[in-house]
Parts: C-alpha cells; structure tokens; sequence
C-alpha cells in the first residue's frame, strides 16, 4: 500500500510524468501496456490480438479536457475508431472516459457528446462501454449512462468493486439490463467512501459476481487475478452460463499467461487496449497496481543511462 501511494503521489509531480513521457515510447517501457501512439498502431494490435481469437476495446488516452473543442475532437476519434474497427472487420468496440468528453466543463455537453457515440457505434451494429473514474464523476457517470442506455442498448459501464455504495448502484441499473464490467477500482479513494485493504476489496468482488451472474446483466468479468477467476469460473460452471452470455476482459499486456488460459478454456476474452500520446496517467496507474512493473521502468532508464555513458 506504502508503494502504491509512493507511485500515486510522484504520478502528481510533474517533473516526474514529464520525464516518463519523453523516455517510455523511445525506450520501449510503456510499450508493454500502451499499443501505441496512433490509431493505425492500436489496430494493428488489435488485428493481432483477433487472430488470437481476443476481442478488443480501444481506447484513445487521455482524461479531463480543458476546452469543449478538446471534447468534440475525442467525439470525433471515438466515432474514426469504431469505423476503423468496422471496416476492418475486427471483432471490437470503444471504451470512453467522460472526462474526456469534457465532464468537467459541462453535463449537457458530455452527454450529448456520448449519445452521437453511442448513436454512430449503433448505427453500425457495434457496442460501446464507459470507464469508471474516480469518486468525484461517479453520480455523473451513473446518471449519464442511465441516460444513454435508456436510448441504446449497445452501451456497458465499468463498476468498482471497492467502492461501498456499488451494491446500490447494480440496483439502480437491473431495471435496465445492462452489460456491467466489474473491476476492483484503479483510483485512491478515501476510507469512508471506498475499501482500502486488498482482502476486503477482493471480498466485495467474490460478493458482486455473485450478483452480476444472476441472470440480470451481462457481466464483463474485468481481472487479473488468479483467485478471482478462479472464483468466476466456478460461478459460471454452476449456473451453468453459455459463452455468449458472458465475457472476461483483461488490460494489454498484462498478464499474458492468464489471457491465453482463459481462451484455451473456450472461455470469450475481450482486451482493452489503450493507445495515444496522452498515456502517463495510465501507464503511472498500471505501476500502482503491480509496483513489480517498475522494474521494468528502471531497467529501461538504467540501460538508457548505460548507453549516454558508453
Ligand atoms: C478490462 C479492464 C478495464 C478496466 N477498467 C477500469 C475502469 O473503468 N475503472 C477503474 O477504476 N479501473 C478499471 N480497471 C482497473 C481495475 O480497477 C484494477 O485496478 C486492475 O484490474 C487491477 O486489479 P486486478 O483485479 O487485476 O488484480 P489485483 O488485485 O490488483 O492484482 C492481483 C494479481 O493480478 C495481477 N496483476 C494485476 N494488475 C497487474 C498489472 N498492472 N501488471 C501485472 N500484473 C497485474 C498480479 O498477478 C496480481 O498479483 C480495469 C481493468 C480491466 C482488466
């Protein structure tokens, strides 16, 4: 937990991110996790990732836009993205962060901007899901998609496991029917809002997949997590759930090992797979989660101070 704080907070230097930024594409650190810089570079992955027989989820980095013409762009290379992906013919859709799509700035903008996604990703019979962020967008986020999901049935949401109140929120959206992907949560979050030790978050997840398995939702089983996928695939066995009732979903890059077990059980795997040149934030949140990750950041900077000397 001390590391995992260590990492959040030098996330907030920027001394630090900047310095990140400018060696980890060149030096091939952040590689591992982020499929890229450009679109052409994701589909590529993506393309690779379907001959795997993994789905895909893209999507273009970046969070909290400053302006609504930042907001409008991140609109428009969400609907390139699911065009590329259509007329690519690869198995895949978007994931979207509302604080792209200038959450911060204005609701009745980012709702709208949300809708013509989900709109254009309909209109071509493809789906869309949205992120979770951190608690300060969660009612937003749960009062947009509740909005946009009345109108499409093509949009899925992310739901954090350490979050107290998340019981509440799958009630709030049974009516609805929704595909809802359960994650732990990648944010720090105060103690009074959210659990804080991993065994009670882990608790909170065993817990919630009982609930997302009930027949109500369609559950998107987002882990890396041996024991947790142990857990769901013992759920699954017994209720009994067919292959296009459910899917799991891991991040690019991680846990590789996991991925191709999970496909040679016939089990569907869809990978969310990020790219663009905005990716520090995400790449410092992946450190947090696996502090062991950043040897792979040192190793790279040692060898690049290694070759300045040489
Ligand atoms: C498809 C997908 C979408 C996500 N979307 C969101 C979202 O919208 N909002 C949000 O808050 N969070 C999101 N997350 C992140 C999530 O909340 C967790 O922070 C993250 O998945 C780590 O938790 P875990 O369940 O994988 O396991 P943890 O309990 O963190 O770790 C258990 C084990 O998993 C492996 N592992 C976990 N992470 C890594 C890593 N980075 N590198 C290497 N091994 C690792 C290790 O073996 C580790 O021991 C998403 C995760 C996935 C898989």
């Amino acid at each position: 937990m001390l590391v995992r704080n260590f990492i959040f907070w030098l996330s907030t230097k920027k001394g630090v991110t900047d310095a990140i930024a400018r060696r980890g594409m060149r030096y091939g650190f952040a590689r591992r996790f982020i499929a890229g810089e450009t679109l052409q570079e994701a589909l590529a992955a993506s393309a690779e990732l379907g001959r795997a027989g993994r789905r895909v989820s893209l999507n273009h980095l970046g969070e909290n836009v400053r302006t609504a013409g930042e907001a409008e762009r991140a609109r428009e290379s969400y609907i390139e993205m699911t065009r590329q992906l259509n007329a690519q013919g690869l198995d895949g859709n978007v994931s979207i962060k509302l604080t792209q799509l200038g959450l911060d700035l204005d609701r009745d903008l980012c709702q709208r901007l949300t809708i013509e996604i989900a709109a254009a990703a309909a209109s071509l019979g493809r789906t869309i899901e949205m992120d979770m962020e951190g608690t300060a967008y969660t009612d937003l986020t749960l009062d947009i998609f509740e909005a946009t999901r009345r109108r499409f049935d093509n949009v899925g949401l992310a739901i954090q496991a350490y979050l107290y109140r998340i019981e509440k929120d799958i009630e709030r959206l049974a009516p609805l029917a929704p595909k809802l992907r359960l994650v732990k949560g990648a944010y720090r979050e105060p103690p009074h809002l959210a659990y804080q030790k991993k065994s009670d978050v882990d608790a909170s997840y065993r817990r919630l997949l009982g609930r997302l398995l009930d027949g109500r939702f369609f559950p998107a089983i987002a882990t890396h997590d041996p024991a947790m996928l142990d857990h769901a695939r013992e759920l699954l066995r017994q209720r009994g759930l067919a292959p296009d009732r459910y899917e799991f979903q891991m991040i690019y890059g991680v846990r590789r090992d996991l991925q191709q077990q999970l496909r040679e059980q016939g089990h569907p795997l869809r990978i969310y797979v990020p790219f663009g040149t905005e990716w520090c934030p995400y790449f410092m949140r992946r450190l947090a989660e696996r502090p062991a990750n950043c040897w792979f950041v040192l190793r790279s900077l040692a060898a690049e101070s290694l070759r300045g000397r040489g």
